[in-house]
This record gives structure tokens, sequence and C-alpha cells, in this order.
């Protein structure tokens, strides 16, 4: 289809779009994503942004790498929005590039708030988030009726780099469905807290590695065998987590097929 038919917003010169690029699969990119890849002079992008994505952009564009490169640590992030504005103040049309969805751990609030305060003109062109989209890909879909009425969206990891000071326990009281983001480090620790909250040990957990690329692995274990078992199965990062009845739903529904 012809993006055109759409009436796209331009993307001006001088301006930064902040775009989800979802979890993997290139299908999963919307239209603004695809119309900002053929116009941006500068995408800006992250880790988690698939290859098979990045190559979509315009020819003559210059990428820019702004994650963790071997074993460096990764820009601090007021670098990261400084460049973006400095980039559109030379006139650049700048794409900011994340994986997911940018607002959903992934810093995109304090970009937009770095630009906003910067008086640089941005949009937010949201994506397909890795608990949603991600799962959906593993036959998992994140709420089902009969499941209860409430998802929580958990990271496993905070700035500090240890495992965040939520109320583990209220949550596991309180969410039938629980979904972690970067949380495979430390699974065992964030496993305990749920059981001490009141989750049987016995819970179905979903891990799903690299979910919407040709690598696409899961494994189902339950709570209490969950960090044993990812560490048997060589399990890789990036991993999203389900835990809840959810997880069942995958022996019926479990649609991908190698390579999508
Ligand atoms: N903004 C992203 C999340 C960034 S935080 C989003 O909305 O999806 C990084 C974490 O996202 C990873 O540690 C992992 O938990 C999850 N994640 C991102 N892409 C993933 C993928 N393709 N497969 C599995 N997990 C993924």
């Amino acid at each position: 289809m012809d993006l055109r038919r759409l009436n796209l917003p331009e993307f001006a010169p001088g301006s930064v779009w902040l775009v989800g690029a979802g979890p993997g699969d290139p299908g999963l990119l919307s239209a603004l994503a695809l119309h900002a890849l053929d116009r941006a002079d500068h995408v800006v992008y992250d880790a988690l942004v698939d290859p098979r994505i990045l190559a979509l952009a315009r020819h003559g564009a210059v990428l820019d790498y702004a994650g963790k490169r071997g074993g460096k640590p990764s820009p601090r992030q007021a670098d990261i929005s400084t460049r973006l504005i400095a980039l559109a103040r030379e006139g650049s049309r700048v794409l900011r590039l994340k994986g997911g969805d940018p607002c959903v751990f992934g810093r995109g609030g304090e970009e937009a708030l770095a630009l906003a305060r910067a008086a640089i003109p941005f949009r937010i062109v949201p994506g397909i988030t890795a608990g949603i989209g991600g799962l959906a890909y593993a036959g998992i879909p994140v709420t089902h009726r009969e499941v209860g009425s409430a998802a929580t969206f958990v990271t496993g990891h905070d700035s500090s780099g240890t495992v965040p000071a939520v109320d583990w326990e209220a949550i596991a009281r309180g969410s039938p469905v629980i979904i972690l983001y970067m949380s495979l480090k430390h699974l065992d620790r964030i496993a305990e807290r749920l059981i001490a909250g009141g989750r049987a040990p016995g819970e179905k957990v979903a891990i799903v590695s690299r979910a919407a690329t040709p690598g696409q692995r899961v494994l189902v274990t339950t709570l209490a065998e969950a960090a044993a078992a990812a560490r048997k199965a060589a399990i890789e990062a990036p991993t999203i987590i389900a835990i809840g009845d959810i997880v069942s739903l995958r022996a019926e529904l479990d649609w991908w097929r190698d390579g999508g």
C-alpha cells in the first residue's frame, strides 16, 4: 500500500520523532514508524532494535548507535538527550528509535522531557511493547477473561542494577497476571518474593527469549523452578517473562513457526 494515502504528518527538519520499533518482526512497525525511517536524516537507535528494521532506513541516513557496545557502559542518558537536541538544532530530522514502545521501560519520557524543555518539536510514535506483542508471538494473550481483570508490568532491574524496591508481595496478591521485563538475572529473587506473597510455587511461568525474531525461544516452567530451568536451558536475553494462568493458553494458541 502507498503510505501517501494515509496523509501522514511531515517529518520536519529540526524535529525529533521518538519511535517504537516493536519487539523484532519488521511487520510490526507502524505506518508512522515506516514513514520516519523513510525520511530521517539521523537514526539514533538502541541495542534492542532489530537489524532488519535498521536496514529500512533511508539510503544516506546516518545510523547512530546509542546503546552498550562490547561491554562498555552505555552512554549516559543526559548525553543521548543532549545529542538529540544538538542534531535537531543542526536542522536534522532525527529519528530516535527504540525497541518495543518508547515509553515502556524505555526512557522515552525522559528524552521527551529534555526535548520539550529545549523547545525542540517532537512527536511520540508508540510501538508494540514486548510485554504484549512478544507474548502474542508466543501464543500468550496478555489478558484473558477467565484469568482475571488485571495485568502488571514490572521491571526486575532498576538503575542501580538490583531488584527494584517495588512491593512484590502486594503485586503477588493483587495481580493475576505479572509481566516481567529485564528480569532474567534476578529471577530467583523475584520468584521467592512472589511466593512469599502467596503465589503457588507450581504456578505457570513462560520465559520468552528474543520474541518476534527468528531466534524466538519459549520455555514454560513453574515459579519455583523458573530461574534454574532458564539457566539449564541456556536461555538468553532479552526475555519477557509471563506469570499466571494466561501461560496455559499457549498449549492451544502457539501459532508461531520458525522465521515467523
Ligand atoms: N521499550 C521496550 C522495553 C525496553 S526494556 C518495550 O516496550 O518492549 C528491555 C527489556 O524489554 C528486555 O530486558 C526484555 O525484558 C524486553 N524485551 C524487549 N524486546 C524483547 C524481545 N524481542 N523479546 C523478549 N523480550 C524483549
